[in-house]
């Protein structure tokens, strides 16, 4: 099957990439790394008037430090995630989680951009930026305007960004403190989609306790969902509660999973439960390793 006809323009700036899609409200989608758009719209699932290909917007890719924030260009590739060292040293959870996604030709296309856009529930960015409290730089042609991660991805495939709206970077909080983190999966194959993933991310305080705790599960809903019950019951403490794997399969058990081709409803809730008591331990353990202060 081929696309429908489109309109293509591949603007070397922003500005008229945004000027392009606001000419033609509701019409025009952009083309990040292609990887999730190009097959929709080769399969028909996907139509559109114009294609605003981002691909050669320069100031839209690349990683730095902006004071206590790590600044990452949305059309920055999985591939430069994974071994960039300023995410290495600052956001080591992204690192990791790239390493989930797909295969080599995936992650040298595909962009952090494209995935939190595209806002799939089974995806390992959007979870990864919600244990991190990710915010998002997000342009118009008249204003920008800044939203946390929880209030861009609304539920499967389905985001607030307005159609002539781009997404321009993702910022994420440096932290104080010694941090750990964990991210793990469930799926087929390697380089499958996940059927249902985790992750956890702990800070700790000057007296080794937890100071602020992410827990969060992906591929068991709508969309990636933090376990607030769970984060609450770990701030404060030096230890794991005896309590805690109990009530990981309670907080699982409360979901409600989608079922599909691949595994029930049922049965990624009953894995999810365990693996996310397993994450977070893992996250403890390695932030009480971390030597010094990231900062
Ligand atoms: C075989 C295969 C396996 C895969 N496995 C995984 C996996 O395990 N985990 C995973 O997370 N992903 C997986 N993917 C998807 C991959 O990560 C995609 O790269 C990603 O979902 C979309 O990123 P992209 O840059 O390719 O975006 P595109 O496909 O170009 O765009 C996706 C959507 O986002 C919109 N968009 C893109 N950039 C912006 C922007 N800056 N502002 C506003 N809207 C924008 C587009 O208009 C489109 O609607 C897989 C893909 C394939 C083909």
């Amino acid at each position: 099957v081929k696309p429908a006809p489109f309109d293509y323009a591949s603007p070397d700036r922003l500005e008229e990439a945004l000027e392009l899609l606001a000419e033609r409200p509701g019409a025009g989608r952009a083309l990040a790394g292609g990887q999730s758009l190009v097959p929709l719209l080769a399969l028909r699932m996907a139509r559109l008037d114009l294609l605003v290909d981002l691909g050669n917007i320069t100031e839209l890719s690349g990683v730095k430090r902006d004071r206590d924030e790590l600044v990452i260009g949305a059309m920055t590739r999985q591939a430069q995630i994974a071994t960039d060292p300023l995410i290495g040293q600052h956001a080591p959870l992204l690192t990791e989680a790239t390493r989930h996604i797909g295969h080599f030709q995936i992650r040298n296309r595909g962009t952090i951009g494209g995935s939190l856009a595209h806002a799939d529930p089974t995806a390992e960015y959007p979870a990864a930026a919600l244990a991190l409290d990710a915010e998002l730089d997000v342009r118009g042609r008249d204003g920008a305007r800044r939203i946390p991660i929880g209030e861009l991805i609304l539920g499967p495939y389905m985001t607030s960004l307005r159609s002539e709206e781009l997404l321009v970077s993702v910022r994420i909080p440096l932290r104080a403190g010694r941090s750990g983190h964990a991210i793990e999966e469930i799926a087929r194959r390697p380089g499958d989609f996940a059927l249902v993933g985790g992750a956890a991310h702990l800070t700790l305080d000057h007296r080794d306790a937890i100071a602020r705790a992410r827990v969060v599960l992906f591929g068991a809903g709508p969309k990636a969902l933090r376990l607030p019950a769970l984060e609450d019951e770990l701030t404060g403490q030096t230890e794991v509660p005896d309590t805690f794997a109990e009530n990981c399969r309670h907080a699982a058990a409360g979901l409600t999973a989608p079922t599909d081709a691949q595994a029930s409803g049922e049965y990624r809730t009953r894995v999810a439960g365990p693996l996310v008591s397993r994450l977070v331990e893992s996250a403890l353990r390695r932030a009480r390793n971390v030597e010094s202060d990231v900062r």
